[in-house]
């Protein structure tokens, strides 16, 4: 069956591409499986030299890759393009880590232990459609600086700048067979990724619930597995913060990719003692966001990715926002940025909305701050604001979430750990730790005895 990609921007179709079913998984899986003895043999410098190659290449292609997001995802160009930039980081630092994660020797009676790290097999990587570039590199790199070889498959919704990357990686001169991007529906061919008993590990993000059939569905084959997962993380904002900055910062750090982010900060914490001022604040620099045609270099904020999303982030507003921005008229999926005040027991602050709505909910000290930042299933990220540094370390420490920022918004680097606490997953991906999630260490002894 046909499958039809649109601009959600424009609703217009930009691309008609074949749907793969069972029988092209297994082939594709067949085609990585035959690939793998060669490229695990693959010299470490040799290997680092090819993924150097492909940063190379999505740099010198970036442009081509930024648009392409944009016009599937309905990205603003500008930040399409921070996205492929980072995307070429990521190649370049895995380049950098394949003679860079090592084994060990160990103190033993009779002999030497040492430790190896060799590659799983055959990985199947499992990407959304909010980052679909982005997040499939964070998978891609580790994975193939380890010497697996890989099938991806990207979001039925977004799957063009994975292609265009399937061609790249040919182009930088990595073997036919040890990538294969396979476009088709997650219930069909991801399923079978998952299941499928010569995929030796599943490196997947999206939502909670179909991560929880991926650990389902790995258990038959004790596949190892990934998970990237949902967010609802908290912006905790103390009385002592520096509130013009914070309240500036606030609104790019749930409205940034039209709030489509599992990052997204989107219960605003504040000290009741703030409340007033900080509201206010925050209305006006959300009055600030630039909403419009991806296209446009001014634009900060695009349309939301499909008409079924759209009604799924709508129905999280119920009553009057404290604020409802603009939206373009005409074609395209858009919903305005929205701000509810709310409590930390309404539908809003507990299910992930995944759309530029954020909840603003205040709290009266530390420990209510703490208690409510934690009251929530998942524990992805977050951010604390206050001048107070002891304050911001004991506060970092008892949040449950695996990615934390103090006076920033930031969840994504290269080079740190990325992952969640609680149902937002397990696993870590970028820096030197995803290594450790696309290897097995094994342990060798040898006996020094005569
Ligand atoms: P999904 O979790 O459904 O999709 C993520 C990926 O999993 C896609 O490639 C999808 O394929 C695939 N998939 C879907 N069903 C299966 C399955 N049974 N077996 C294997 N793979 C499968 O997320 P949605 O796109 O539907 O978004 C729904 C919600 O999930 C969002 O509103 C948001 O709350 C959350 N989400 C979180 C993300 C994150 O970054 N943590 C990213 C995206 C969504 P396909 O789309 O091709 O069917």
């Amino acid at each position: 069956m046909a499958l039809t990609v649109l601009n959600p921007a424009t609703e217009e179709p930009i691309a008609e591409l074949e749907q793969a079913g069972v029988e092209e998984a297994d082939a594709a899986v067949a085609r990585a499986k035959a690939a793998y003895p060669a490229w695990r043999a693959v010299a470490p410098a040799d290997r680092a030299r090819l993924l150097r190659r492909l940063a190379a290449l999505v740099e010198e292609n970036a442009e081509e890759l930024a648009r392409i997001e944009s016009r599937n995802v309905g990205k603003p160009i500008s930040g399409a393009r921070g996205e492929v930039g980072m995307v070429a980081q990521v190649f370049h630092f895995y380049a950098g880590a394949v003679d860079k994660h090592f084994g060990e020797t160990i103190p033993v009676a009779g002999g030497v232990a040492a430790t190896f790290r060799e590659p799983l097999g055959v990985v199947g990587l499992i990407v959304p459609w909010n980052f679909p570039l982005n997040i499939s590199s964070w998978k891609l790199g580790p994975s193939l600086a380890c010497g697996n070889t890989v099938v991806l498959k990207p979001a039925e919704l977004t799957p063009l700048s994975a292609l265009r990357l399937g061609e790249l990686v040919l182009e930088a001169g990595i073997p036919e067979g040890v990538v294969n991007i396979l476009v088709g529906k997650g219930s069909v061919v991801g399923q079978r990724l998952i299941e499928h008993p010569d995929v030796a590990k599943v490196g997947f993000t999206g939502s909670t619930e179909v991560g929880r059939m991926v650990m389902q569905g790995a258990a038959g084959t004790i596949k190892r597995v990934t998970l990237e997962l949902g967010g609802k993380s908290a912006n905790v904002i103390f009385d002592d913060a520096d509130l013009e900055r914070a309240a500036a910062a606030a609104p790019y750090s749930v409205f940034d990719n039209a709030g489509q982010d599992c990052c997204a900060r989107s219960r605003i914490l504040v000290q009741r003692s703030v409340y007033d001022r900080f509201l206010e604040l925050l209305v006006e620099a959300t009055r600030g966001v630039k909403v419009g045609d991806p296209s446009d270099e001014a634009t900060e904020m695009g349309p939301l990715v499909s008409a079924a999303h759209r009604e799924t982030v709508a129905s999280f507003v119920e009553g009057e926002p404290v604020f409802r921005g603009a939206v373009p008229e005409g074609p395209g999926y858009w919903y305005p940025c929205t701000l509810v005040e709310a409590t930390n027991d309404d539908r809003v602050a507990r299910e992930e909305v995944f759309g530029p709505v954020a909840a603003v909910i205040p709290f009266e000290d530390e420990a209510d701050a703490i208690r409510l930042s934690n009251d929530t299933p998942y524990g992805l990220s977050g951010s604390i604001w206050t001048r107070d540094g002891a304050r911001a370390l004991r506060v970092a420490r008892a949040t449950e979430a695996g990615v934390l920022s103090v006076n920033a918004n930031t969840s994504v680097r290269v080079q740190t750990p990325f992952g969640g606490f609680k149902q937002s997953g397990f696993g870590r991906e970028l820096g030197m730790h995803a290594l450790d999630g696309y290897s097995e260490v094994k342990s060798v002894f040898i006996s020094t005895e005569g």
